[in-house]
């Protein structure tokens, strides 16, 4: 079985009304590298946004601003770094910018994940603020700037995607006054009190407010970012109730929209997932089939708390040692911006707890924990999902989550428990029907973990399926018809003001 879960968007995308939209983010919708003869591959994204808009592009047409990190990049690109992407029936272009380790490091490495992904999670001891990060940053931006200004005219639409690009809408709002330019900031945005403590936050914000409508996955990102602005730029003035800041002559909107998954793709590939093919699965990774499988799907990200949840694990195999033999826990992690040090750091500490935990309880004919850290492809992850009695979300700060939506999508059959950190912006939307955990309190943590497995069979599916409902309502499409539907009506807006 090989189903793309990638290729089902049905979003509207009549509210652009012709715009050409482009699309601009730090990473590329098709990849392209060698396989071992050393022909072209084209990977496409496993999962999330770069697979949700896609489909958009391709219906609209326009370009996708990316940087170029293929190893066939060069190849497959015209002398403009321009390739017409899908590949079999190309719609629309794929604009790639080269960037220099030099510049990679200062923008990728250094300044979007060594300061703004830290502070942005509220970890401010996490930070490295060196001034040549920023620098680079800027100049990388600048250049993301530069391909959008070649592409866009005053009729674009332009979508700037995340905490990558915070400067790039300025310096575009500069040469094309007229152009419609949005953004989605798909992390956290903290509050004043740790949102000061960045040296360039004055410059941060004038970037961002380059747009004409700014959007978050939570009201409460919203209003610390509308709240930021106030205490920071004394030229913003803030309309806290009507989401608007008025700056430099402009009016921003800011909005939040809260993502979600594909899911009529996911659960249709989960439909399709035999108990025979599950079985096969469970024996191939070797979990066992007769007690209870707990699980945990992330990247390796210091924010996501697995350190935390394995602590919770121990205490309770160690305090209820029924759950020994009975419980299986599977950590499904994909390596992340390992070249960071504290990216390194937490690998060692999972390597070192997962061993400790497995040395302390496993038994010859049981491993407490088994590690599936190998690419899965989609589907397979969906099987996965199936096979997880109670799911593990337990983030110490996530702006979303989308694999707690992904868990609760791909149980079509109502069963199972999701076990959910309060500090996910997911827990927002659906922390009534999971069982929810504060990540750092071990001793309670496990207690959810037995409350989840304990759960009787009837509220189980009344919760999940409550669950499975919202996701399906909310989904990648509903998420996207909102923000369209917004531009629309911000479209609208702005015409009034200049026939006026
Ligand atoms: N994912 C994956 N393989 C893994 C771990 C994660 O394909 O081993 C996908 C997962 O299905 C989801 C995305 O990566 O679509 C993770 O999104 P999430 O919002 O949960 O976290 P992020 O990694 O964006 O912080």
């Amino acid at each position: 079985m090989d189903i793309d879960t990638a290729d089902v968007s049905k979003a509207p995308t009549s509210q652009l009304d012709g715009s050409e939209l482009v699309v601009v983010s730090n990473r590329q919708p098709y990849k392209f590298g060698y396989d071992e003869t050393g022909a072209v591959t084209v990977d496409r994204p496993a999962g999330g946004l770069t697979a949700g808009l896609d489909p958009v592009v391709q219906r609209t047409g326009g370009t996708w601003v990316a940087w170029s990190d293929g190893e066939a990049d060069d190849e497959v690109t015209n002398e403009d770094r321009r390739v017409g992407v899908p590949p079999d029936d190309p719609t629309y272009e794929l604009d790639l910018l080269s960037l220099s380790e030099d510049e990679v490091e200062g923008y990728y490495y250094g300044y979007s994940n060594q300061v703004l992904w830290p502070m942005c999670h509220g970890g401010i001891w996490q930070t490295e603020f060196k001034e040549r990060y920023y620098e680079v940053y800027k100049q990388v931006n600048r250049s993301f700037a530069d391909a959008v200004i070649e592409r866009a005219s005053d009729g674009s639409v332009v979508w700037f995607q995340d905490y990558h690009l915070a400067c790039a809408p300025q310096y575009v709002r500069m040469a094309c006054p007229d152009a419609f330019l949005m953004h989605f900031w798909h992390i956290t945005w903290p509050g004043w009190d740790t949102f000061r403590s960045l040296p360039h936050r004055e410059a941060i914000l004038s970037g961002l407010l380059g747009n004409d409508l700014i959007g978050f996955h939570t009201d409460r990102y919203r209003t610390n970012f509308l709240d930021c602005v106030d205490r920071a730029l004394e030229e913003a003035a803030v309309d806290e109730e009507a989401g608007t800041v008025r700056y430099r002559d402009r009016t921003i909107a800011v909005r939040s929209f809260p993502l979600g998954v594909n899911a009529n793709a996911i659960a249709r590939t989960a439909e399709l997932i035999s108990n025979e093919r599950r079985r096969d699965l469970a024996q191939q990774y070797g979990i066992p089939t007769s007690g209870r499988v707990a699980l945990g799907v992330d990247r390796l990200d210091y924010t996501k708390g697995i350190p935390e949840r394995i602590e919770a694990l121990e205490h309770l195999w160690e305090r209820r040692p029924k759950w020994q033999k009975e419980l299986t826990y599977v950590q499904k992690a994909v390596e992340s911006r390992s070249v960071i040090p504290k990216y390194q750091d937490l690998q060692d500490r999972v390597d070192e707890s997962i061993a400790r935990v497995n040395d302390r309880f496993g038994t010859n004919d049981w491993q407490p924990i088994i590690r599936i850290d190998e690419f899965l492809p989609r589907n397979e992850l969906i099987g996965l999902y199936r096979l997880g009695d109670v799911m593990l979300v337990s983030a110490l700060r996530d702006g979303m989550n989308l694999v707690a939506k992904e868990y609760v999508t791909a149980h079509v059959d109502n069963e199972g428990v999701l076990v959910l950190s309060d500090q996910t912006g997911a827990h927002d939307e659906l922390g009534d029907d999971a069982v929810t955990i504060n990540p750092h309190n071990a001793k309670r943590f496990a207690e959810a973990i037995e409350k989840a497995l304990t759960m009787p069979e009837v509220e189980q599916r009344r919760r999940m399926k409550r669950l499975r409902q919202h996701v399906s309502t909310y989904d990648l499409d509903a998420w996207m018809a909102d923000i369209f539907e917004m531009v629309a009506r911000l479209h609208a807006d702005l015409d009034s003001v200049v026939n006026d």
